[in-house]
């Protein structure tokens, strides 16, 4: 039998051990990412409480898949602040730390099909000639941005597609073909992932921490 003296430590150390195994769900990983934002015209386009923003709107949509962000901050001067074509979005490549999952905060960055349109953001590859850059990939954030669309950015990072019902954090963004057919149109969008969504992007979390440790090269990050 449990003396009354007893209870309290019994139950501290319950408490400890659910907190330990997360209560049954699976171990939290970390995705370290590095948020860097454009210098133009002398200052940042975006201030910090606005990066602070869009963290946190992304970390209440990955927090609930066992995904939690390490962001670390600062600031770069891109030789362009308005991106109007792919070579000028590929200009950009120097500014990304390879070691890290990169998202660059710009002024604009105007849609490539429908010109008429600026992105709020975007997941891109680097194309270019310039062997140094090979492999290198980033999301970029334009200013105008709204705060879930970051958390859809880095899921395209993590190798999730658009999903053509929508109706979840994957809804093809407002200049997709699809918004322009005649088609059926998706559901609206929603700051969720579904189970199979969520499940994609641990298991691409996990293999880009093991890739980076496998080639020597930590994911660097610390908490914020
Ligand atoms: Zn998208």
């Amino acid at each position: 039998m449990w003396s009354l003296s007893s209870r309290p430590l019994i139950l501290a150390l319950l408490l400890c051990s659910l907190a330990a195994n997360g209560a049954g769900r699976p171990r939290v990983l970390t995705l370290p990412l590095q948020v860097r934002v454009a210098r133009c015209g002398g200052k940042p386009v975006r201030r910090e409480a606005w990066v602070k923003e869009h963290l946190e709107a992304a970390r209440r949509v990955l927090a609930p898949q066992g995904i939690r962000l390490a962001a670390t901050r600062d600031s770069f001067r891109p030789a362009r602040c308005v991106l109007l074509d792919r070579a000028q979005r590929h200009a950009l490549a120097e500014h990304v730390d390879p070691a890290r999952v990169t998202v660059l905060v710009v002024e604009r960055a105007r849609d490539l099909e429908l010109t008429s349109y600026d992105l709020m953001g975007v997941h891109w590859r680097y194309r270019g000639d310039d062997s140094r850059y090979q492999g290198r990939r980033w999301v970029i954030l334009t200013a105008r941005a709204r705060p879930p669309v970051l958390a859809h950015e880095l899921a395209h990072y993590l190798g999730l597609p658009h999903d053509p019902a929508g109706g979840n954090l994957m809804t093809p963004g407002p200049s997709a073909p699809i918004w322009r057919g005649s088609g059926a149109k998706p559901k609206p969008f929603a700051p969720l992932l579904t189970d199979a969504q969520g499940e994609r992007l641990r298991a691409a979390v996990r293999r880009l921490l093991k890739g980076a440790a496998a080639a020597g090269a930590p994911l660097r990050g610390r908490p914020r």
